[in-house]
């Protein structure tokens, strides 16, 4: 495994940023840990950096321990860390040179032409880190993650504030990049994840709420739809959650309840989502007085895994 997390928890003082957060990520994959502002990312992206210790728990990068074996792991690690520091008085040269050095890279010349070749940074590399735009701020940050070769990059947040076009540049960088490396990247954009990874861990206060293939969960979003549905009368959900194909109900108040739905599962019963919710209230002696439907999409999905989930449950999804 080029990445392992087993029961990682982190507390800032009182404060939980992480809370058992376990994973494994194999040699060549490129996974997206995506969640709100505020979910853990970044703080488990520096633990696995060896930047901070861990409270409770286990990581090793390329089977070396993260606390015990720390220079090993940077050794074997590229960090885009959120934000890019750079010097921003250094030309672009100067300040490869000043990392490689860093590193104590004996090919130090060669690899910086390599890296500056990579990211496109030619034009711009007799400039000072300042008079960069954005997107070549961040070349210069994925240029120094690779600089020392690494098996494995974590980058977090690596194309935030990027324009459309810098966007598009960056995210075909990081899939060139994955060709080789083990890629881990954060974000809180769910296309920027459907652009770029094979798998998607989804973390939400602390917890990890999902982790799975980035086309399960594509496809998951395509059969699922949301009822919107009222009746005059009240009722208990109980006995809708129990309706073939219910994911998920919730009180939208006013007797009207919103109703997630796998409609694979209900038209497999020979019946559609609204004739399924008709007969129910034909035989509860309810009044239907209404239904909405509309599709759902990968968004939806991030937003019900991040909003509702219960930090006590376990991950949806599993892993070949
Ligand atoms: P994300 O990267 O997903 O936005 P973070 O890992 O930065 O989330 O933060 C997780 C939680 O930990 C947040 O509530 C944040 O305020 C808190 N936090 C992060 N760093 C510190 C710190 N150095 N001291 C105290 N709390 C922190």
């Amino acid at each position: 495994m080029s990445i392992q997390a087993q029961h990682l928890t982190k507390l800032y003082g009182e404060q939980r940023a992480v809370h058992d957060v376990s994973f494994a990520i194999g040699a060549g994959e490129i996974v997206g840990f995506l969640g709100p502002n505020g979910a853990g990312k970044s703080t488990t992206m520096k633990i696995l950096t060896g930047f901070i210790p861990q409270t409770e728990g286990k990581a090793s990068v390329c089977g070396f321990d993260v606390e015990k074996e720390s220079l090993d792991v940077r050794r074997h690690i590229g960090y885009l860390p959120e934000h890019n520091p750079l010097y921003l008085d250094m030309y672009v040269g100067e300040y490869l040179d000043f990392v490689g050095r860093l590193f104590g890279l004996r090919n130090r010349d060669a690899r910086i032409r390599r890296m500056v070749e990579r990211t496109g940074l030619g034009p711009e590399q007799h400039k000072t880190i300042r008079n960069l735009s954005k997107g070549y701020r961040q070349r210069v940050g994925l240029a120094q993650a690779m600089l020392n070769d690494p098996d494995v990059l974590i980058l977090d947040e690596p194309t935030s504030g990027l324009d459309p076009n810098q966007l598009a540049d960056i995210r075909e960088l990081i899939r060139d990049l994955g060709r080789e490396k083990t890629v881990l990247l954060s974000t809180h954009i769910m296309q920027e994840v459907q652009a770029i990874c094979d798998r998607v861990l989804i973390i939400n206060k602390g917890v990890l709420v999902a982790d799975d293939k980035t086309e399960h969960l594509g496809s998951a979003a395509e059969g699922r739809i949301a009822l919107t549905v009222s009746f005059k009368e009240e009722l208990d959900p109980a006995g809708l959650k129990r309706l073939p194909g219910v994911l998920h109900v919730q009180s939208q108040g006013n007797r009207r309840w919103r109703l997630d739905i796998d409609e694979n599962a209900v038209t497999a019963t020979g019946t559609s989502p609204e004739e399924m919710l008709f007969r129910f209230a034909v035989e509860q002696q309810l009044t239907l007085l209404g239904s909405e439907k509309e599709k759902r999409n990968l968004e939806d999905i991030f937003r019900q895994l991040t909003q509702t989930a219960d930090p006590a449950a376990p991950p949806t999804g599993q892993q070949d």
